[in-house]
């Protein structure tokens, strides 16, 4: 076994968004005590995620902290909010934060994330450079809050973007009673994720709910009248809220002599390919060609860094693909990549009630999946794309068509229940409350579609007592 190196080596982490968050628990349950994390943000730690639940009036802000300042201070980790790094001198091995205050590092950790990228349209800048008025990006605790305050006095709103992101926002803001308009350039909307069937079948869902689409159509000027699409029309908008798209955010990265494609290149122990001493996990890091977007992998890496620093023998090879829309009454979950995966296509699409299911198979086996307006079948599902599952002939259509989907409580204990976190049935049936779910699996911190299959498990345990003997043993 590769031997430990000492716990006190000094490891600095820019950011303190959701995967430094991460990397900061593990590396502290394994006894790290000499971390530096540096976050550009005012605030504490937050889920991300949830930011559109707060826009939806479910969540309240503090809600969203995932570790106090205080919870930093008592695991001996500086936290320094506020604190932009300007520069990474890896020669020196010290960053420079925008105050002009140097701090050294023996391992560096860049967890910068992504930046939003404005779409082209005219009169979205002011001449002095800021937004106008009427535009909101939604990336941040303060891009909400300033988008919040927004919200009084506004009737309508136009989502610029028909993606993951914008959905959540168009749900969002026609939940708190504002007309909402969806504006996606492409035939229709989630196009990176889904088909058009399935498209199709979202934004008649979105519309039941009062939200109207326009899809091949792209907004091109922001006018005193409204905003103006490509197709002629002109949407007369109180807001307008850009969810078209971001990229890592690799600035610093680049600076310092890095490389950087879309994201920063790391190699199989996600360090950067150029210095062993500098990591790079979430949105901003690009290993085999990839980069994420999503909390899964951003998680995923994390914890193979911090096992990594710990001196095991890990290596990362990719993380599996999730994707799960975190709505009021639109459900959507993606299994891999089922546009682009090759296999045999199992599809049913259900336009009275608003659903469609479709599975890719290869060789017997589930290799991509969608499901729209149903979830209920979402953890059988993932067991077998997890575990790559033979399924027999009839057994995909049966999947699909079965009218008695499996409960919780039915699945075994190898079933994945939390995708965030990589949470399985048996962990969960291990504990005891809510509350030891969350501290010792984090199942439910991240988007919180787990929330109620966590419950039902916990519900249907057996006495206290017993599953204690058993945990015991
Ligand atoms: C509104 C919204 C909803 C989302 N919903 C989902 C969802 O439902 N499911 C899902 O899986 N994913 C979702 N995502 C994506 C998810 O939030 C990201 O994949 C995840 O946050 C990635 O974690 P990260 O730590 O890499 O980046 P982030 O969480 O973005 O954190 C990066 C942090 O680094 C800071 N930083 C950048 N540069 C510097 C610097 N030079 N110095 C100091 N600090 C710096 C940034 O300000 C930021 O705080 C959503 C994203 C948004 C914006």
């Amino acid at each position: 076994m590769t031997p430990r190196p000492p716990t006190d080596t000094r490891t600095v982490v820019v950011g303190s968004g959701m995967a430094a968050t991460r990397l900061v628990e593990e590396l502290v349950a394994r006894g790290h005590d000499n971390l530096i994390v540096l976050g550009d943000e005012p605030h504490a730690p937050y889920n991300r995620i949830l930011l559109s639940a707060v826009l939806e009036g479910t969540h309240r802000p503090e809600s969203l902290t995932l570790r106090t300042p205080a919870w930093y201070a008592d695991h001996g980790v500086d936290l320094r909010l506020g604190a932009r790094v300007l520069e990474v001198d890896r020669e020196r091995r010290d960053v420079m934060l925008v105050d002009g205050e140097t701090i050294g590092y023996e391992r560096l950790v860049l967890a910068t994330g992504s930046i939003p990228t404005l779409p082209p349209i005219r009169g979205l800048v002011r001449m002095d450079g800021t937004l106008h008025p009427k535009v909101h990006a939604f990336r941040s605790f303060d891009d909400c809050r300033r988008l919040v305050a927004g919200l009084s006095g506004a009737r309508n709103a136009v989502v610029v973007g028909g993606g993951l992101l914008g959905l959540q926002v168009a749900r969002a803001l026609s939940v708190r009673g504002l007309a909402t308009e969806v504006v996606e350039g492409g035939e229709h909307l989630l196009r990176s994720q889904v088909g058009a069937a399935a498209g199709a079948v979202l934004a008649r869902g979105l519309e039941r709910l009062g939200t109207t689409v326009y899809t091949g159509a792209r907004a091109v000027r922001l006018t005193d009248q409204g905003l103006v699409l490509d197709n002629g029309f002109t949407l007369e908008t109180d807001l307008v809220v850009l969810t078209a798209g971001g990229r890592p955010s690799t600035a610093l990265a680049r600076r310092a002599g890095l490389t950087v494609r879309r994201g920063v290149v790391v190699d199989d122990r996600l360090r950067s390919v150029d210095d062993p001493l500098v990591h790079a996990v979430g949105d901003c890091a690009e290993h085999g060609g990839r980069t994420t977007g999503f909390v899964p992998p951003a998680w995923e890496q994390a914890g193979l860094v911090a096992a990594h620093l710990s001196g095991d023998d890990v290596s990362y090879t990719g993380s599996r693909s999730v994707a799960r829309l975190r709505a009021t009454d639109l459900e959507v979950a993606v299994l891999g990549d089922p546009e682009r995966t090759e296999g045999q296509v199992v599809e049913m699409t259900n336009p009275v009630v608003g659903t469609h299911r479709k599975l890719v198979v290869r060789d017997g086996v589930i290799v991509g999946a969608t499901l729209v307006g149903d979830l209920s079948r979402i953890g059988l599902l993932t067991q077998h794309y997890d575990r790559g599952t033979v399924l027999g002939p009839e057994e995909p259509g049966a999947l699909l068509l079965g009218d008695r989907p499996t409960r919780p409580a039915q699945l075994p204990d190898h079933a994945e229940i939390c995708a965030c976190a990589g949470v399985s049935a048996g962990r969960i049936r291990a504990c005891s409350s809510l509350e030891q779910v969350c501290e010792a699996t984090r199942a439910t911190t991240g988007c919180g579609g787990c929330a109620p299959a966590v419950r039902q498990l916990l519900a249907q345990r057996p006495s206290l007592g017993t599953t204690l003997e058993g945990i015991r043993s």
